[in-house]
């Protein structure tokens, strides 16, 4: 008899009975809410072909970075889960042997909200009662496997399972974007739209930045070698990626600098970077120089910036010339907000009809700097706990730090930032549960009335990040 998986009803909740009684009747109010997911990395290849998934291990682990860092960390080859090489070297290529070296490795995630997620999509989504294991590992992926092959479990009819409202994606600019638009040919009544992530064609330390730029050119009919024709072809596509109903930007660059700088010190930069000749300095410049540039442009266009910096991508280099990128080896870098926005917040801080949105892996800046920032200017707003702080004590340790400065209306609710699909669901409900076990501590503390609190449950499942995206 093998140990059994069960999802506790009180999960996440306060031990003291008094919040939990509190938890319990907010989390009633919000755990049916549908689901908005504003900003993540799901592909709408699947939304717009509707294939079925084709096994367990593609599904459930290929996308998940997280769980090859945990496993890669305690000494499991990236060959054994079948990564592809880049030099097309051997892998394992049975998907069955990748889920077993997987789930004999179950242990290694007790305690990360991996293990959170993945319980709840085994047991919710796929009816499994027994806990993953090295023996359980083959019935558990025929388990899975057997769903998959019914057409309840193909991606629209999850989509409408999960009760997702809208679902953003993440492209480039360079993305023709084919699968939005068979999803709007389609008359499928899901909502996925895009978003615009212009980092390859904004940094000149991207791979293949200047033939990026070139690409830019011919997509628009612009001359992207000059700085007016650059800037021209960046917002031509901003109106394409609009009318897939994209409503925000996503900018991951390495800091949050931002300069404004004059027009001939754009021109310069941008010559040097089309010649590969920038030093890190100026690449920093160029930069920030366009993130004051994408802030303009979404004062004109209406669209939404979010800035997500502070990452070490590939911190790994024999992982990144093994296996390329994302694949479990970025680690967060201490990262500087109050004298970096500033030249952009100097331009356009003020303007209540601008949202920038700004997360962080840098937890000492919450008190410091976010919550003073999001506590003053009407353009900016914090997000969520993000990635390594998408767990339920970074979420806690969120909600701790900045709601005393910049209240809960600052924020912008939940968002999942996942690529592995199946697990949208699990994430939300983590968030929605630790922050009504936030809210019911502060009800028994008499800091907020159950009413206001049970609003306020609302907002942070749903409303606010509705509201926030122009969802
Ligand atoms: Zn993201």
């Amino acid at each position: 008899m093998h140990a059994e998986l069960r999802l506790h009803e009180d999960r996440l909740f306060p031990s003291d009975p008094d919040q939990r009684a509190v938890a319990r009747r907010l989390y009633a109010e919000v755990r049916e809410l549908p689901i908005v997911s504003p900003h993540g990395h799901t592909d709408p290849r699947w939304f717009a072909d509707d294939e079925p998934f084709s096994d367990p291990t593609t599904l459930l682990l290929a996308p998940d970075h997280y769980i090859y860092r945990m496993l890669y960390s305690q000494g499991v080859k990236l060959e054994e889960l079948g990564i592809p090489r880049e030099d097309g070297g051997p892998v394992e290529t049975d998907r069955r042997e990748a889920w077993r070296r997987f789930a004999e490795n179950w242990f290694l995630f007790r305690g990360t909200p991996t293990r959170l997620w993945l319980d709840h999509v085994l047991h919710e989504l796929f009816g499994v009662r027994e806990r993953l294991s090295a023996e359980t590992a083959d019935r558990i992926y025929d388990q899975i496997a057997a769903c998959l092959a019914k057409p309840e479990f193909r991606p629209r009819a999850l989509f409408e399972r999960f009760g997702i409202e809208v679902l953003a994606t993440t492209e480039s600019p360079l993305d023709p974007l084919i699968h939005h638009q068979k999803l709007r040919r389609s008359g499928w009544k899901g909502r996925v739209v895009t978003t615009y992530r212009p980092d390859p064609v904004l940094d000149p330390e991207a791979t293949g930045f200047a033939a990026n730029v070139a690409r830019l050119g011919e997509l628009t009919g612009q001359d992207t070698s000059t700085w007016s024709g650059y800037l021209a072809a960046l917002a031509d596509r901003r109106r394409f990626f609009a009318s897939l109903g994209a409503t925000a930007t996503d900018h991951g660059h390495p800091s949050a600098a931002t300069f404004d700088l004059p027009r001939s010190e754009c021109e310069a930069l941008l010559g040097k970077a089309l010649a590969g000749a920038v030093m890190p300095t100026e690449a920093e410049r160029f930069r920030g120089q366009l993130l004051t540039e994408m802030a303009r442009m979404s004062l004109e266009d209406g669209m939404v910036m979010q800035i997500h910096p502070g990452v070490h991508r590939s911190h790994n280099p024999s992982v990144l010339r093994d296996f390329g990128r994302d694949r479990g080896a970025d680690i967060p870098v201490q990262t500087e907000y109050v004298r970096g926005l500033k030249p952009l917040l100097d331009r356009f801080g003020n303007e209540p009809r601008l949202t920038i949105i700004v997360f962080t892996l840098d937890e000492s800046t919450y008190s410091r700097e976010l919550a003073p920032l999001a506590g003053h200017y009407p353009a900016l707003r914090i997000g969520p706990a993000w990635w390594f702080y998408d767990s339920p004590e970074g979420m806690r340790f969120y909600r701790e730090r900045i709601t005393e400065t910049a209240g809960f209306y600052n924020t912008v609710g939940f968002n999942d930032d996942t690529r592995a699909f199946p697990s949208i669901p699990a994430r939300h409900d983590v968030a929605r549960r630790m922050d009504c076990a936030f809210l019911a501590r502060w009800v028994t503390e008499h800091r907020i009335d159950e009413d206001e609190a049970r609003e306020v449950a609302v907002d942070l499942a749903y409303r606010l990040a509705k509201r926030a995206y122009k969802l």
